[in-house]
């Protein structure tokens, strides 16, 4: 029998799985991938093979019945019947956890004062950590002996500086961990080991990675380690997202509260999924959507959204102390040349160059041969990462 490892990522109203399989040269290759989303609503499951062919289907219709558990339970006997009818034995179950905190700043086995730990953090994560968490226990009370480790979000992260890390708060606070962790590091782990490859002297030094989806970071990479990322303490901090706010003045906060009566719930509400494109645009959340649109309005979101990732980039790499490298990843920097150009556009003094005809194709170089900064499309890989640490930490424990 061959080993694999499942990959889970959990999240609100989806839980997304994956299944690699061990090759030859310590690789790890694609099986399938799939998930469930609208739980709470109609859930539906999907399961597409690694060439995208259509393996399963399924809708449900009775919702409460069909909650977290009883859901990631169908995905983790369809996963069991599958992998049994490849001959691929399971050798362990990674999963994305957002938030490490202070404690955990690499990938873990699970255990149960692990699991204490993770849901401890749920304060500083209350919209993500929660659901990060439930598989891990659906997993371990189905199958007790299955060994399971956490990937974190946050870890890649400690490398920044302390004075990156520091909010200007009262000790108190920091004493208690009230700082910036930075997120989306499984992403930025697993585009530093790309760049090994594709540009292997910028890997060496000074590197900006644009992530930018339906969650939009930066993070400024030295030698391949982050020094500076755009989100902090939440994953509220930093860009425009699609329906997060990015980084606002706290001043705004103490208007709602004392102005419009707003509580903790409906600034949460407010600053997590009404906000970002969608709150600017009255329109959508989605970047395509945007982009087609004549609206007024939708200009001015995607303005707002490419003004701040421009002012980002000026930072992150005054930070890092020049640049080598930009990437774009994830949803929007893999797919929409229009944004990449937008955000390249007035940028040339960092000695960026883009080369519109590669843009368009998609790269993965974007760069002209005579710019003095290599740009890149690189599709990230969050899950491949989770799977390759997964193995790491069972491979030497
Ligand atoms: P998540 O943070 O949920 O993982 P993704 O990285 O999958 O997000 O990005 C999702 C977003 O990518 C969508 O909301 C959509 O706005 C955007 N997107 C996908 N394809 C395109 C495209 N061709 N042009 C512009 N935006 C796109």
């Amino acid at each position: 029998m061959t080993g694999s490892i499942s990959v889970i990522n959990g999240g609100s109203s989806s839980i997304k799985f994956s299944l690699y399989r061990e090759a030859e040269n310590n690789r790890l290759n694609h099986v399938f991938r799939g998930q469930v989303d609208g739980i709470g609503v109609a859930p539906k499951f999907v399961a597409k093979s690694a060439n995208g062919d259509l393996l399963d289907e399924k809708t449900w219709h009775n919702t409460p019945e069909y909650n977290h558990e009883t859901l990631m339970t169908h995905i983790i006997n369809w996963i069991r019947e599958h992998r049994q009818a490849l001959n691929l034995d399971l050798l362990g179950v990674g999963h994305r956890v957002v938030h490490g905190g202070v404690d955990f700043s690499s990938p873990v086995k699970v255990n149960e004062t692990v699991l204490d730990k993770l849901e401890a953090l749920i304060p500083l994560a209350p919209l993500h950590q929660p659901h990060n968490i439930a598989p891990i226990r659906t997993v371990a009370k189905l199958y007790p002996t299955l060994s399971q480790v956490a990937c974190f979000d946050t870890a890649f992260h400690t490398t920044n500086p302390r004075h990156a890390k520091l909010f200007a708060l009262p000790r108190d606070l920091i004493r208690e961990g009230v700082y910036r962790y930075g997120f989306h590091g499984l992403s930025y782990e697993y585009i530093a080991r790309q760049m090994e490859t594709v540009d292997p002297e910028a890997a060496k030094g000074r590197v900006v990675v644009a992530h930018l989806g339906s969650g939009a970071s930066m993070c400024g990479l030295l030698a391949g380690k982050s020094m500076v990322n755009s989100m902090g303490f939440t994953a509220i901090e930093g860009l425009v997202m699609g329906t997060r706010t990015g980084s606002l003045d706290p001043g705004v906060i103490l208007y709602l509260i004392q102005n419009k009566q707003m509580d903790a719930a409906a600034l949460e509400e407010m600053l997590y999924k009404r906000s970002g494109l969608l709150g600017v645009s009255e329109i959508s959340n989605d970047m395509r959507i945007l982009l087609e649109s004549d609206d007024e309005k939708a200009r001015e979101a995607v303005d707002v959204f490419i003004y701040r990732i421009q002012r980002e980039l000026g930072a992150t790499v005054a930070v890092l102390g020049g640049l080598d490298a930009l990437v774009f990843t994830a949803g929007i920097g893999e797919n929409s040349a229009e944004i990449r150009s937008m955000t390249c556009k007035g940028m040339e003094w960092l000695g960026i160059r883009l080369d519109e005809e590669a843009n368009r194709a998609g790269g993965p170089r974007i760069s002209t041969d005579d710019s003095a900064v290599s740009i890149w499309v690189i599709p990230t890989d969050e899950e491949l990462m989770i799977a390759m640490h997964t193995k790491n930490l069972l491979d030497n424990c």
